[in-house]
């Protein structure tokens, strides 16, 4: 078990009093057969939308893009070779995309069809996953989490909003997989150089108010500020690094502002992890909250983690 030093983040017992059911089982609004534009197609309706699909080569991609344009720009698209290189390529990223999926379909889903039936019913995965929009931290090809293993949300720098932040994707996502799902872990992962951070670590005090950006990073407001307290001497990368660590321990303090997760944690039915995904030099490392040895009530807040890991 290792103590991470008091932070300054002050849980108010406020929220621990409130209480937020869910009435609605969401599990079964997904097992509504599949609709398109409103209503099921026939396998007949199927077979046709397939073989449309296969014709939609180059020429029909350049035709839609050229349909879309007045006459004038069409011709001038026409005349212009620069104009067919880029829908050429544009073409060949779907087409890319294509053979991907139809591999996918081939040598995962058809060879695992039972199991992807199965799926398709319903899902009950072991794993809430909240991780970065960062192209390259996707918590399925890092971790290798399958179809149905991991329900995730994925937001700028990975942040987990405190309870009386009122709603967000984050927590309605959140409110799902703890309260219908039922999921037995929440993992926060954060990462390196990772942009959402840096963009909380250099925010103006009294910056643009009309940023998304900056009024969802705010959000992580107290993680910047514990970063500036205790490593104000290091450089402002080092400082972001730190960050990037702290704002995950953060969001695991801020889970527990949720009465619903805070039950469940106590009970011992749901743990909450951190993680830290270095693609620098691809390591990764893994903690757990430690519910028990914390010391959550007081003003000044002692985190406490067990188990952790770190895989190089
Ligand atoms: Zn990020």
């Amino acid at each position: 078990m290792a103590i991470i030093s008091p932070v300054s983040v002050s849980l108010d017992p406020q929220h621990f009093r409130t209480s937020v059911t869910t009435n609605i089982d969401l599990r079964r609004i997904s097992l509504k057969p599949p609709t398109i534009f409103g209503s099921k197609l026939e396998s007949r309706e199927i077979e046709q939308t397939h073989s449309r699909l296969s014709s939609f080569n180059s020429s029909a991609c350049l035709t839609m893009k050229a349909s879309r344009e007045p006459p004038g720009l069409t011709q001038e698209l026409n005349n212009k070779p620069e104009g067919l290189a880029d829908t050429e390529n544009e073409c060949d990223l779907f087409k890319n995309l294509k053979h991907r999926f139809l591999s996918f379909k081939k040598h995962k889903y058809m060879e695992n069809l039972e199991q992807y039936q199965k799926l398709a019913k319903a899902q009950a995965p072991k794993f809430m996953v909240i991780a970065c929009a960062d192209s390259r931290v996707c918590p399925s090809a890092i971790l290798g989490f399958q179809p149905g293993e991991a329900f995730t949300v994925r937001n700028v720098a990975n942040l987990v909003p405190p309870f009386e932040s009122g709603p967000s994707e984050t927590n309605a996502a959140l409110e799902f997989a703890v309260n219908s799902l039922e999921v037995e872990n929440i993992l926060v992962i954060g990462h390196s150089c990772c942009g959402g951070i840096r963009a909380l670590m250099s925010m103006e005090e009294e910056g643009d108010s009309s940023s998304f950006i900056r009024n969802w990073v705010v959000v992580g407001k107290n993680a910047r500020l514990s970063t500036k307290s205790v490593a104000s001497n290091l450089s402002f990368d080092q400082q972001c690094r730190h960050c990037e660590k702290e704002s995950v321990n953060h969001s695991l303090l801020n889970l527990l502002s949720y009465p619903w997760i805070e039950e469940k944690v106590r009970k011992g039915v749901l743990c909450i992890h951190g993680g830290y995904y270095d693609f620098v030099d691809c390591t990764f490392e893994k903690w757990t909250l430690d519910y028990k040895e914390s010391n959550l009530k007081e003003e000044s807040v002692e985190f406490s983690v067990k188990d952790q890991l770190f895989w190089c």
